[in-house]
C-alpha cells in the first residue's frame, strides 16, 4: 500500500536526477580536502548564502551543534526561542557539547521580540554568564513552520551587533522562509553570522546539511565538525545529491505551501479540529484535535488504516507537512481520510 505520508518533509526520498548525480559522482577524501563534489557543494552553497564559505555536515543537528561550539566557550549563555529545535529536539547538545547554558525567550508563533533579545543580554558582572550567541530559527518548526519577517532579523542584528554578539541562524528550511517572504536566500541570511540549512527535507536529498560563515568560522568549524565524527571521506556521494537539491528544489517550494494552505482550510472545516491560519505559512500544519475526542496517536492509528501517514502521540497536537511527494489529489484524500475517521468517532 502506498501510504499519503505527511509525517514530515525529512520522508522525501531522493529524485531519479539525484539517484543518478550520485552514482555518477566524483570523489576522494573529503577530510584531505580532496573531494571534488563536496567541494562544488560547497561553493555552490556559499554562493547562494551570500556567504565567505560552507561546510557539508551530516545533519542538521551536526550543524547547528559544531556552529554552537564554535561561536562560544564553555559557561557562556545563549539566547534561544524556548521551543526551538535547539532546546527541544537536540538532545541537550547545548550543555553536553558547548558546555553553555540556555536563556530561552518566548516567542510571539516562533518569532522573537528584539526588545526581549537586548533585555535578555547580560551586562557585565562577576556574577553573571557572558551572553556569547543569539540563535534564530526561520521557519520555526513548532511554531507551525512561521517564518521571522526581514525586519525582525535585521533588528536583532543589529541589536547583536552593538553587543558584539553573533548570530546563527537554525535555518533548516530557510528556502521555505524565503519562498514565503519572497526574497532572494541571502536577504535573510545577511542578518546573521552563520546559518545551518537541511539538504534533507524539503529539499529532498537523502542526507545532509550545510553550515555557511566566514572562511574563519568554517575553518575552526570543521575540527569541530571532526571532533563530533562529522569528518567523512568520499562524501561526495552525498553532496552530488545536494548539488541538485539547490539547483532543482529550492524553487518550487511554493507548490508545497499551497498544497500545505489547501490541506490547512479543509482541515479547519472538520468539526473538533482547531488551528490557527496565520500560522500557515511554508509547508507545516499544526493543529489541536482535542475536539474529536481522540489524542493524536488514536487518531494517527486510525488514519493509517485509510493510507494516510501523520505523527501523533499521547498529547492531541498533530502536525502534517506537505512535501515534493505530496500532490494536490493528495490533500484531497487525505482530506476525506480525516473527515472519515473523526465522523467515525462521533
Ligand atoms: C530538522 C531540523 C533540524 C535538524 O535537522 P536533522 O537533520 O534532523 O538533525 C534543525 N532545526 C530545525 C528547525 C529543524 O526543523
Amino acid at each position: 500500500m502506498k501510504y499519503i505520508d505527511l509525517r514530515s518533509d525529512t520522508v522525501t526520498q531522493p529524485t531519479p536526477e539525484m539517484r543518478e548525480a550520485m552514482y555518477k559522482a566524483e570523489v576522494g577524501d573529503d577530510v584531505y580536502g580532496e573531494d571534488p563534489t563536496v567541494r562544488k557543494l560547497e561553493e555552490m552553497a556559499a554562493e547562494m548564502l551570500g556567504k565567505e564559505a560552507a561546510m557539508l555536515v551530516t545533519s542538521g543537528t551536526q550543524g547547528n551543534q559544531v556552529s554552537i561550539m564554535t561561536h562560544t566557550h564553555k559557561g557562556e549563555e545563549i539566547i534561544l526561542e524556548e521551543n526551538s529545535h535547539i532546546i527541544t529536539y537536540e538532545v541537550g547538545g547545548i550543555g553536553y557539547l558547548a558546555g553553555v547554558q540556555a536563556k530561552t525567550l518566548k516567542g510571539n508563533k516562533g518569532v522573537l521580540n528584539p526588545e526581549d533579545v537586548e533585555k535578555a543580554i547580560r551586562p557585565k558582572n562577576i556574577h553573571f554568564p557572558e551572553t556569547s550567541l543569539i540563535c534564530l530559527e526561520n521557519t520555526h518548526n513548532r511554531a507551525g513552520g512561521t517564518v521571522t519577517p526581514i525586519e525582525v532579523m535585521k533588528k536583532i542584528y543589529e541589536i547583536a551587533q552593538k553587543h558584539g554578539i553573533p548570530v546563527h541562524l537554525d535555518g533548516a528550511r530557510i528556502f521555505n522562509a524565503a519562498t514565503y517572504l519572497n526574497v532572494d536566500v541571502k536577504e535573510i541570511a545577511k542578518y546573521a553570522d552563520s546559518v545551518m540549512f537541511c539538504l534533507s527535507k524539503g529539499l529532498c536529498a537523502p542526507i545532509g546539511s550545510i553550515v555557511v560563515g566566514t572562511k574563519e568560522f568554517i575553518e575552526r568549524a570543521r575540527k569541530y565538525r571532526k571532533m563530533l565524527g562529522g569528518g567523512m571521506r568520499q562524501a561526495g556521494f552525498i553532496a552530488a545529491a545536494g548539488i541538485v537539491a539547490l539547483e532543482k528544489m529550492t524553487k518550487r517550494l511554493q507548490e508545497d505551501h499551497d498544497n500545505a494552505r489547501l490541506l490547512a482550510e479543509g482541515l479547519k472545516n472538520i468539526p473538533g479540529i482547531d488551528l490557527d491560519m496565520e500560522t500557515v505559512q511554508t509547508n507545516i500544519v499544526m493543529t489541536d484535535i482535542s475536539g474529536t475526542g481522540m489524542t493524536g496517536r488514536e487518531f494517527s492509528l486510525k488514519l493509517k488504516e485509510h493510507g494516510v501517514l501523520v505523527n501523533g502521540g499521547d498529547d492531541f497536537s498533530v502536525r502534517f507537512v506537505t512535501h515534493y511527494y505530496i500532490t494536490k489529489e493528495d490533500v484531497k484524500k487525505a482530506l476525506s481520510a480525516i473527515e472519515k475517521v473523526v465522523r467515525e468517532k462521533h
